[in-house]
Formats: structure tokens, sequence, C-alpha cells
């Protein structure tokens, strides 16, 4: 197993913010300078990009506002993943399918470099298992686009935690980007969180508000979390939005959850998560809920 020490030299923003979904806020540059601005203001200084995001323009939407205000770069932490090829116009494959090659692992790390005006990204994410991945070949990719000073630090996404183990043994990874909220609690039992916390290694966790589906969803699950949630949040004066976040951070493992709204306000209550202990029994009755049982 690599070093784990290794990956600790590493940090980002308890609280980091998501542009998976930037090109539908149609912010003009000044006011996505401004939202950058803000973000920064209330303690977000790590952002999370992919290459495909906006069908493959939101890293450029943020790059431009980088460029009109060169000052922000160096006060934030950029993270961005690639791997994944998805079909769009002017990538006519076959199918969306995944490829972590030296080639293509190069070419989308310059790309985003160009999409970004960055010199260096501080954070790169392999976006999902490549079952064809060659580990060793990818770890040599890795060491060389750091030693090109392109990239600093390299993570995973959606990985088992048999899959990080894998290519953890031939480079360090500093992250697993997993999915959990209060509607999606998978990675507190597939062992993914737990090995996070074996390698010190704190997981990043994306839709903490599974997507917006917390409030809008009107299925089952749904429908009994926003109950209990609403009525935990009631008795200790947050937000939903609040509580999710809280819920998430309660977890052992130091979890980054990842803001996914445009609006400053949403990020504003996401940071307020920060002064939140919730007690075990409010954790769990929202665990209750989301399963539709009790603990065994
Ligand atoms: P999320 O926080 O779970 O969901 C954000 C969505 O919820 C936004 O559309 C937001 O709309 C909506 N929302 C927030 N508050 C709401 C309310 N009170 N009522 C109704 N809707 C509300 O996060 P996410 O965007 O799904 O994911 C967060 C980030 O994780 C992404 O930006 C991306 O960086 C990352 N991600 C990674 C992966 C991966 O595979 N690694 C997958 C998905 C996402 P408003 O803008 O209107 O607030």
């Amino acid at each position: 197993m690599a070093n784990t020490t290794a990956v600790h030299g590493f940090e980002l923003s308890p609280i980091v913010a998501g542009l998976w979904r930037i090109a539908d806020w149609n912010l003009d540059v000044r006011q996505r300078v401004r939202w950058i601005e803000q973000a920064l203001e209330l303690g977000i200084t790590s952002f999370d990009h992919a290459d495909i995001y906006g069908g493959y323009r939101a890293e450029a939407l943020f790059g431009e506002a980088l460029k009109a205000a060169p000052g922000l770069r160096d006060r934030m932490q950029l993270v961005t993943k690639c791997g994944i090829r998805l079909r769009a116009a002017e990538k006519p494959y076959r199918i969306n399918h995944y490829d972590s090659s030296a080639a293509y692992v190069r070419a989308q790390v310059e790309q985003s470099l160009r999409n970004l005006h960055a010199e260096q990204l501080d954070l790169v994410l392999i976006h999902r298992p490549d079952y064809l991945m060659d580990a060793a070949a990818l770890a040599d990719t890795f060491t060389t686009l750091t030693r090109e000073g392109k990239v600093a630090h390299w993570g995973v996404s959606n990985h088992s935690s048999s899959q990080f183990a894998l290519l953890h043994q031939h480079h360090p990874l500093v992250t697993n980007q997993l999915e959990l909220s209060p509607l999606q609690m998978s990675a507190l039992d597939d062992g993914t969180l737990d090995q996070a916390q074996q390698l010190r290694a704190r997981p990043m966790i994306w839709s903490p508000l599974a997507g917006g589906r917390l409030f809008t969803s009107d299925d089952a699950q749904a429908l009994r979390v926003r109950a209990e949630m609403s009525a935990v949040a009631s008795r200790l004066g947050i937000s939903l939005t609040t509580l999710a976040f809280a819920w998430v951070l309660r977890h052992p493992s130091r979890p980054h959850p990842i803001t996914g709204s445009g609006r400053i306000e949403s990020l504003r209550e996401a940071m307020a998560a920060l002064e939140v202990q919730l007690d075990a029994q409010d954790w769990y009755a929202i665990w209750v809920a989301s399963k539709g049982h009790g603990v065994p």
C-alpha cells in the first residue's frame, strides 16, 4: 500500500462548490466573477468541475471568469474530473464509455487547463471506474503529469473500495468522491467510507440534497424523509439545507460535501451546517425515515 501520509498535504475547504449546473445559471461573465467572489467570502475556496459538465462547456464558463479576474485563481483550489467519453455533437462516439488511457487522460487534463485558464489543477479525479483500466499505466500517467506541474494531486470518484485500493497501491489518491444524502445512503454500507477513514483520505460527497429531490420528490421515501427532517430542522432552528449538510458532515470520515446550487443563499445555508453538531438520535431518525424501518 502506498504511504498514506503522502495524501495528507492536501486540503479542500470544508464545503466545496460544485459547478455541474453552471451552464443552467445563465450568468454573464461579470455575474460569474461575483458568484465566485461571494463563495470565497463565505469560506468556500474549492471548486468542483468535470470536463463533461454542461455538455463540455462548464469549465470554460468558469475559466472565462478567472480570466476576467485573474486574482481569483490563487485564492482557490481547482478540482476537475476526466475519464468519461460522453457523446456530443463534436464527439460522435458510437456509445458513451470510459477511457483511462494515458493519451486520453493527458488530453483532457490539458483541455481543462486551457478551459480554466490555469497553469495547474489542484486535484484531478478519474470520474468513474474504467473496467479496462490498467492501474500501473494510469499511475505512470499521474506521475508524469505531476512531474510536468500540470496536476498537484489525484483521486477518483464513484470507485468501490477495491477499485480505490487497486489504484492507490500504485499511486497515492487523496479522495474518493461519492454520492451520499438522506435519500441515497449506499456509501454507509458499501465499504467506501470505511476505507476513507482507514486511509485518512477524506471523501468528497456529491448530491448531498439528492440533486434537489429532497425538496421536490413526492415518492414515499422522500415524503418520509422530508417530514422527519422538517421536524428536526424546526426544533434546531435551521433550514432543511443546513440539516442535510449537517447530516452528511456528521459522518466520521470527515467528508467534504459539495454544493450544487447556483444560489449564494443556498451556499450560505450549507456553510451554516459547520456550526451544527447533530446528536446521534437526530442522525438516526433521518436514517430510519430514509430506510422506512428502525435499526435492527
Ligand atoms: P445537490 O445540492 O444535491 O443538488 C443541487 C440541486 O438542488 C440544484 O438544482 C438546486 O437548485 C436544487 N435545490 C437546492 N435547494 C433547493 C430547494 N430548496 N428547492 C428545490 N431545489 C433545490 O447537488 P448536485 O448539484 O446534485 O451535486 C453537487 C455537485 O457534486 C455537482 O455540482 C458536481 O460538482 C458534483 N457531482 C459529482 C458527481 C460525480 O459523479 N462525481 C455526480 C453528480 C454531481 P438551485 O440552483 O435552484 O438551488
